[in-house]
């Protein structure tokens, strides 16, 4: 965990879908391609409005996310990506990813996507059974997400994660062990696998409230875990946050940046941001945000000062806060959080910041310490990585009770 970093992490935000996926809660909408132009100038226009605030970075990695970004046409995207390297300092070895659903990689668009240096992709595969991806309501088939796959290869990919989701509601461990078995054929570079969860807000979610379907079993979901876990090591995957896996020197840096608490810029309706110490997230509407771009822009070219209106709100964090999202973010990750690191940029070691919190699930056996030489960390133990919220909980600034 570096103290200071003038590294940063650039995302971009391409909120339309094809169609809203039933457990999805993300800042996505269907519908709105229409509105995919004026978006396009929008996002382009913030990345100049950005740019002279992050002329003493050096951006080590971008990120498309969504929504659908594979959706975005490949002169659009071919403008983002030229548009970052002409306003920014982009390191030469940066990480380019970019989510994508299998239904848009043809192998052409996989071969634009190559040429425009994206060298990374995420591919929304979530199930290889064609009955379960119809329960989520995605868009694609088992057949076309190992397709898709295939033509990434063929285009040049050798960066590839596959997302996929387990315990899905009624699914046998036999069928999630299927999907995974399948998608190991595969050979991708990194997986990322999460379990089901009925977020608020969602048709799911109301499904669920309304008794037509059950919430997912967190027993079962626990088990589909365990043998995940076992089952990606045995295979030579290295787990190294509570939902993702690579093979060595396959992480996601960008995904690293958040878990290390370090500075990312978040461009588009709805990002977030943590830069120069302030936290803060852009209007979620995708045309208020082109209607507060536009007025950004208008403001700039007449009067040389530019307000950056697509903010919506944020904060700057206090040093509980501060200290609280390393530790819980830190946690995340298998290796945990080091003692001495984290006393290096806050200038108390974690025992002395949440001294309760840490001596409670070291009883619970939640957390555990790894001791030196081999570090000086606090980590969750395999069942901590259960049952993480019960550690971040506790490690909140001020909850009820609490004695820090
Ligand atoms: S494709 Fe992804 S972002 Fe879009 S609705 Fe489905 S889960 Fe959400």
């Amino acid at each position: 965990m570096p103290t200071q970093s003038r590294d940063l992490a650039l995302y971009l935000h391409i909120p339309f879908c094809t169609s809203k996926c039933g457990y999805c809660d993300f800042n996505s909408y269907e519908g709105l391609g229409h509105l995919a132009d004026g978006y396009t100038d929008a996002l382009l226009g913030e990345l100049d409005l950005w740019a002279p605030a992050t002329r003493d970075f050096t951006v080590r990695t971008v990120f498309f996310g969504g929504g659908t970004p594979s959706l975005t046409a490949l002169e659009d995207m071919r403008a983002f990506t030229d548009r970052i390297r002409e306003r920014y300092a982009v390191a030469p070895d940066a990480e380019w990813s970019l989510e994508a659903n299998p239904g848009e990689l043809t192998r052409e668009h996989l071969e634009g996507l190559r040429a425009t240096g994206i060298n990374r992709l995420s591919i929304g595969v979530q199930s290889l059974h064609d009955d379960e991806l119809t329960m989520l309501e995605r868009g694609h088939n088992a057949a076309r997400a190992i397709e898709a796959v295939r033509a990434a290869r063929a285009a040049g990919f050798d960066n590839l994660n596959m997302d996929l989701i387990f315990g899905l509601i009624g699914q046998p461990l036999a069928r999630w062990q299927d999907t995974l078995e399948r998608a190991l054929e595969l050979s991708p570079e990194h997986l990322s696998c999460y379990a089901l969860t009925v977020e608020p807000g969602t048709a799911l979610y109301y499904q669920v409230a309304k008794g037509l379907l059950q919430e997912p079993d967190p027993d079962v979901v626990a088990d589909h875990y365990e043998w995940t876990r076992k089952r990606l090591a045995r295979a030579g995957y290295r787990q190294y946050e509570l939902s993702n896996w690579a093979r060595p020197g396959r992480e996601c840096r960008h995904n690293l940046v958040y878990w290390h608490a370090e500075p990312y810029l978040g461009l588009g309706a709805g990002a977030h941001s943590f830069f120069t110490g302030r936290r803060f997230a852009n209007i979620d509407a995708p045309n208020r945000y082109i209607e507060a771009i536009t007025a950004s822009l208008e403001e700039r070219a007449t009067s040389g000062t530019g307000t950056l209106r697509q903010i919506a709100g944020g904060e700057t964090p206090d040093a509980d806060t501060q200290r609280a999202d390393a530790m819980i973010l830190g946690l995340r990750l298998l290796e945990g959080v080091s003692s001495t690191e984290f006393a290096v940029r806050f200038g108390v070691t974690p025992d002395e910041a949440f001294p309760h919190a840490i001596a409670k699930h070291l009883a619970t056996g939640l957390l555990t310490r790894v001791p030196p030489p081999h570090g000086d960390r606090l980590r969750l133990t395999p069942r901590g990585l259960l049952l993480s919220n019960e550690v971040f909980v506790d490690l909140l600034p001020d909850p009820p009770g609490d004695e820090r």
